[in-house]
């Protein structure tokens, strides 16, 4: 009998192959709950956790967020092992009521305070006439920053919008932190149907939460506003499902929009035929024709770049984002299976995405910044994921034709990476 030593492996090397799936692999989720808060006008926020998460933190709240001080007691081993968090905790919100012109006070429970024992429900509701919200967000409980921004916005809505007022007739409230001009955009379609934007959310004002209150219906343009949705709809809140994002997304959001605020059938219809006919005269070229390409971030909207690409002709056979699967991403799941889109990975890890850079020859690479390194190495035209999205449109008409155009620009760098490579292998 000969034994085939090449397939054994031990089962150190086995579990060196799984994939690991019980740290993120991105930057702490606090921090979505962090951008949201910090970017609102008279928030004073407060991290309770040990210095090495406040550091990390405000450098990236700083950096991506809001330039603004955040509170947080200091909390080192000592202080943690002798169990003086609940009074920390307590100490740090006085000293925020007394920053100046303060009109909340939201308190970040993060990994180390939580195994530490914080007992958040008997923080306080509000400190010298100052209300105060808590927001638990570890990172074992909350699984990616996008979903942390969801817990944020809930909670804010939870505490201030409660009680049922008369909707501004034909009204949508928008979710998602979106390129600025997209909501105009999206208010400026509206209005050709009979209907338009009352707010954005999350913004950068307590008002416009009030504001949201009185929305006839509910839309979230990205697919992890889960608690936000939940909690709007038991308000009584029409929900919009899907975005609207390429031809088909955008004629079928149109009609959802129609649907849920009882607009005139043939006036939607005249625009949803007219926008259509935008769309299909610019995808009729396919400008993504014979392109391979790789779609992986954790911004939470993946799935919905990997549909614009496919309808730009490309071929988009791998999606991978940090967000959870969801009824909400349901819909979008199932048109890129239908359309050619053979893995979508959930919670996605930088392991997952390098066995699929092995399945499949990739023109072009959009993904996360250790995965793009890598392919920069190969030779494949590559960029970061968020940087491509936070700087143009994405939805309907206009959002397609800027990100296909961009897409395609990219793709004729090839023979620039293929270069660079052949130059530094001399
Ligand atoms: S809150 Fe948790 S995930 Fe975030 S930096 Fe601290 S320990 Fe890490």
């Amino acid at each position: 009998m000969v034994a085939d030593f090449g397939q054994q492996t031990t089962p150190k090397e086995q579990r060196a192959a799984e994939t690991c799936k019980l740290h993120p692999q991105t930057m702490c989720p606090a921090f979505g709950a962090l951008r949201v808060l910090t970017r609102l006008e008279g928030v004073q926020t407060v991290l309770i956790s040990d210095t090495g998460c406040f550091y990390g933190l405000s450098f990236v709240a700083h950096f991506y967020a809001a330039r603004k001080s955040i509170l947080a007691p200091a909390l080192g081993t000592a202080e943690l092992s002798s169990g003086k968090v609940q009074e920390a905790a307590l100490a740090a919100i006085e000293e925020a009521a007394k920053a100046p012109n303060a009109t909340l006070i939201a308190v970040l429970s993060l990994c180390v305070a939580e195994t530490a024992g914080l007992a958040v429900e008997l923080l306080p509701k509000e400190v010298a006439g100052i209300p105060v919200i808590c927001i638990r967000v570890p990172a074992y409980m909350i699984h990616s920053h996008p979903e942390a921004k969801d817990i944020a916005l809930a909670t804010l809505l939870k505490r201030f919008v409660q009680t049922e007022k008369t909707s501004q007739e034909k009204t949508l409230v928008l979710l998602g932190e979106v390129f600025p001009a997209d909501p105009l955009i999206i208010d400026s379609l509206l209005r050709t149907i009979g209907a338009r934007v009352l707010v954005t959310l999350p913004g950068r004002s307590l008002d416009e939460l009030h504001l949201a209150e009185q929305g006839a219906a509910v839309a979230a343009l990205h697919p992890f506003y889960r608690d936000s949705l939940a909690y709007l709809n038991e308000r009584g809140m029409a929900v919009i499902g899907g975005a609207p994002i390429g031809a088909e997304g955008t004629a079928n959001w149109l009609r959802a929009v129609g649907v849920a605020l009882d607009l005139d059938e043939e006036t939607v219809e005249q625009v949803v035929a007219q926008e259509e006919q935008k769309a299909r005269g610019f995808l009729a070229s396919q400008p993504l024709k014979g392109a391979t390409i790789f779609v992986s971030g954790y911004e939470g909207n993946e799935l919905l770049y990997a549909r614009l690409l496919i309808e730009g002709g490309a071929h988009v056979p791998y999606v991978s984002t940090s967000i959870g699967q969801s009824l909400l991403t349901a819909a979008d799941e199932t048109w890129l299976r239908a359309h050619g889109t053979k893995e979508i990975i959930y919670r996605k890890s930088l392991e997952d995405d390098k066995k699929a850079l092995d399945k499949w020859p990739f023109d072009l690479v959009i993904g996360t910044t250790s995965l793009v390194a890598l392919t920069k190495e190969q030779g494949i035209p590559s960029v970061y994921y968020t940087n491509v999205l936070s700087v143009r449109p994405l939805f309907l008409v206009a959002g397609m034709i800027a990100n296909i155009m961009m897409v395609r620009d990219l793709l004729n760098r090839k023979p620039i990476y293929q270069q660079m490579v052949s130059f530094f292998a001399a």
